[in-house]
């Protein structure tokens, strides 16, 4: 199966880029390729969102 290649050249986005990207710790550089990457990539955008879900629990278990 092939793969797209438009992604950016630094390839899917680690664990460390998503949490650093949720919590605001990414520079303005760091941070216009992380949402084109997301933009363009299904799979980084779900672990985006299940990262930001799981932080939002972590956050406040109350509401469970
Ligand atoms: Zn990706």
């Amino acid at each position: 199966m092939a793969e797209r290649l438009n992604h950016t050249e630094r390839g899917h986005l680690s664990n460390e880029e998503i949490a650093a990207f949720i919590d605001h710790q990414v520079s303005s550089e760091e941070l216009d390729a992380i949402i084109m990457h997301v933009a363009d990539c299904p799979s980084c955008r779900e672990l985006v969102a299940r990262t930001t879900m799981s932080q939002i629990f972590v956050e406040d278990p109350a509401s469970i």
